[in-house]
């Protein structure tokens, strides 16, 4: 079986037009609800930046932990992985994209085919179908490429907004905040920008974090609920943040 690399994924926008476009979203913002905000004292500009220049010393180059490798198989990937772990996603997408990395390969594998390599993940059949049927769409209508606005993407078969944040992000280089469960968690958690709704995290999250971290923003995040603010038993004793993490059950 070929073995999988990352491929380079195409030329990023660059960083200055990012900041600008990502600062006059950001302020156009609605503040969150007060129900949401009431709890937890806002951190501080000052804070947040000491919390993210710590996410960023410790680990310059964050990178996603869903093989992939093109924004083809990142979005198939994306999709693949509601309700799934990246590892189990892995998993079967090895072998999967060793033989179909374009949408006109998912298309000649066939549906039946797509189920079998995947049959490990949660919720296959439909995913399955959903593959197809947003490589025919890939073809159809946006020349067989991964398409590059929100609107665009979200229009693709199993694909909702945290999917158009991932592949916005990793793919293209935009500063968007894909809110998972742990993202979820941290932003609540911390204080950071506490919300009844992943899209209320989101915005928040986008609203408090400076243009300069929010490339890799996302990143840190995950990591940090993933491996050290853990649903159960939060890692406070070896939190980079836990001076400026708000949480009252907080153990330090
Ligand atoms: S101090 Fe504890 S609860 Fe707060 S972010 Fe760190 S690990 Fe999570």
């Amino acid at each position: 079986m070929p073995k999988i690399t990352r491929s380079p994924l195409p030329k990023k926008p660059a960083p200055l037009q990012c900041a600008e476009k990502f600062r006059k979203r950001a302020a156009a913002r609605p503040r969150p609800t007060r129900r949401a905000t009431k709890k937890a004292k806002p951190w501080t500009p000052a804070e947040v930046r000491e919390a993210f220049s710590r996410f960023r010393k410790a680990n310059p180059e964050p990178k996603g932990e869903l093989e992939h490798l093109n924004p083809f198989t990142l979005l198939v990937a994306v999709v693949l992985s509601a309700q799934a772990t990246d590892a189990g996603v892995n998993r079967a997408t090895r072998a999967l994209f060793a033989v179909a990395d374009t949408p006109q390969k998912m298309l000649a594998l066939g549906e039946d085919k797509v189920r079998e390599y995947i049959r490990t993940i949660g919720l296959y059949r439909n995913k399955a179908k959903n593959v197809i049927a947003l490589s025919e769409k890939l073809i159809a209508e946006f020349g067989g490429e991964v398409p590059r606005t929100r609107a665009e993407l979200e229009s693709l078969p199993g694909a909702g907004r945290k999917t158009a944040n991932v592949v916005l992000n990793m793919a293209f280089g935009e500063y968007t905040m894909a809110v998972d469960t742990h993202v979820f968690r941290v932003g609540n958690r911390t204080g950071l920008a506490p919300g009844n709704t992943p899209l209320e995290v989101e915005l928040g999250l986008e609203r408090v974090i400076p243009a300069e971290f929010m490339l890799h923003a996302h990143h840190w995040l995950i990591l940090h609920g993933r491996y050290t603010c853990l649903a159960r038993k939060p890692r406070c004793d070896v939190c980079l943040i836990n001076d400026l993490c708000r949480w009252p059950e907080k153990t330090v």
